[in-house]
């Protein structure tokens, strides 16, 4: 498993970023959340595996490059306080870049 997120926006985007480097991956849970009675909150969690296993340590790095360039938390709107998830490049509500 190389990476895991209760949020599965957060996940698709994870998962976006290294399919765009070319990484074969399978989504376990994907569609967990229909039998979250059935299971524990953790197990409902969408993981995201690499096919090889020799490509672990390569999406790890990339997934932690490609995650802390763009910052690894939140940011607020300078111009109008909105918060921002930190995979925005622009504010949702008014556009405004991030610096
Ligand atoms: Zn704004």
């Amino acid at each position: 498993m190389v990476y895991t997120n209760g949020n599965r926006f957060i996940v698709s985007n994870a998962r976006n970023i290294l399919e765009s480097y070319g990484f074969k991956l399978f989504v376990k849970n994907e569609y967990a959340s229909s039998a979250i009675g059935e299971v524990s909150p953790f197990d409902s969690w969408v993981e995201l595996w690499v096919v090889n296993d020799r490509d672990y340590d390569r999406a790890c790095s990339v997934l932690e490059n490609a995650l802390s360039k763009k910052g690894a938390s939140p940011w607020v709107c300078k111009t109008c306080n909105e918060e921002n998830d930190e995979s925005f490049d622009f504010c949702w509500s008014c556009g405004a870049g991030p610096a």
